[in-house]
């Protein structure tokens, strides 16, 4: 194999690396879905062998993540940012009722932008003075009464600061963008009136968004708004409202198994997360200040680890070596600079160990 041709550790913020036992089973299904005789891409939504793909897809993702029969499973299209619409078009009641977004980085900042169309925006908390380096506690949230709903984002992919609770809210529903942390972990989803997040980062590819939403919550809109927006039709449905991302289904069905069987589960990925990003904070903090992280200790996101060297040109000449050393896609955010690694569900420790390795050895010799 020339050099292009060897998987480098890619730590891309998404779309993002995948489990190299899972492209394997791509590949060696790409010309033939066994017992089919087409690939995945040519068949027909509405078959019986696409239809198995999405029920197994779906009855693994309850599983793994222990989604309670109160909520449905979603699998729409349309990204993160469309559910930035939809939640508020299908939740919101009457234009005056108030929507509490806790903003804590870039991504909640984004989400909370399209509740004007629909409510009453409330910033509950803003983490703006502090440039989003740390999250609020319970007791600093400004909440308003009869809320149609709470929002927040769990993990900050941009900013590297993740929440390591739930938020306590009473009884307004809670909605959770977990577009870059679902399935880092086990979560009690029965906490949630809706958790969503687009697949690219932690659970498989661009094109599939999944929705979990608690059903009743479904019933509030239901039948006012245009087929797509309205969650009650994808329910009913189970998905094929209209063609739903075939490829992209079968992706994250493949990423379930695997996080099942080679995993083994939720819990034995969070143990495997935290180590990992134990190794690249402990490179940073045993850095003698070289290394310096954006998150507050106590909010560090064990997905994606933000930290700058000494200088933009000290970043750049960090980049540029860790390219050539096999580590790519660590270029910080424009919006904040500086070096970000994603450690993803998929991310290998071995390629955590190199990439910790080289930034001491990087520190040393600068
Ligand atoms: C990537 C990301 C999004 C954007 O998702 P799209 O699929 O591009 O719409 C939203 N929220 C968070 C937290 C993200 O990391």
């Amino acid at each position: 194999m020339t050099a292009t041709q060897t998987r480098v550790y890619n730590f891309s913020a998404g779309p993002a690396v995948l489990p190299e036992t899972v492209l394997e089973q791509i590949r060696d299904e790409m010309l033939c879905l066994p017992g089919v005789g087409s690939s995945i891409l040519e068949i027909s939504h509405r078959g019986s062998a696409f239809m198995r793909i999405l029920a197994d897809a779906r009855d693994r993702l309850r599983r793994l993540f222990s989604v309670p029969e109160s909520h449905e499973i979603l699998f729409l299209q349309g990204g993160s940012i469309l559910q930035n619409a939809m939640i508020p078009a299908n939740l919101v009641t009457d234009p005056g009722q108030a929507v509490d977004c806790i903003v804590t980085g870039s991504w909640s900042k984004k989400n909370s932008e399209d509740v004007k169309y629909y409510g009453k925006l409330n910033v509950a908390w803003n983490g703006k003075e502090c440039n989003f380096n740390r999250l609020p506690a319970d007791s600093e949230l400004k909440l308003s009464s009869g809320a149609a709903y709470v929002h927040y984002t769990s993990n900050e992919t941009i900013h590297g600061i993740q929440f390591h609770g739930i938020p306590e809210v009473g009884n307004t529903p809670l909605v959770c963008d977990m577009s870059s942390d679902m399935l880092c972990r086990p979560v009690d989803v029965s906490r949630y009136g809706l958790i969503y997040a687009c697949a690219q980062k932690n659970c498989g590819i661009a094109g599939l968004t999944i929705v979990i939403i608690r059903r009743d919550l479904m019933e509030r809109r239901s039948g006012q708004l245009p087929t797509y927006l309205d969650y009650s039709k994808h329910a009913a449905e189970e998905s094929m409202a209209n063609t739903p991302p075939t490829f992209a289904i079968y992706v994250s069905g493949l990423v379930f198994q695997w996080l099942a069987n080679e995993v083994g589960g939720l819990e034995a990925m969070r143990k495997i997360n935290e180590r990992k990003a134990a190794i690249l904070y402990e490179a940073i903090d045993n850095s003698g200040g070289f290394y310096r992280g954006h998150a507050n200790p106590s909010n560090r996101s064990i997905m994606n680890v933000v930290f700058r060297t000494p200088s933009e040109e000290s970043d750049k000449a960090f980049l540029d070596a860790a390219s050539r050393a096999g580590m790519t896609q660590l270029k910080g955010h424009r919006s904040l600079g500086g070096i970000r690694a994603s450690i993803y569900n998929a991310m290998p420790v071995a390629g955590v160990e190199a990439l910790a390795q080289f930034m001491t050895d990087f520190a040393r010799k600068n």
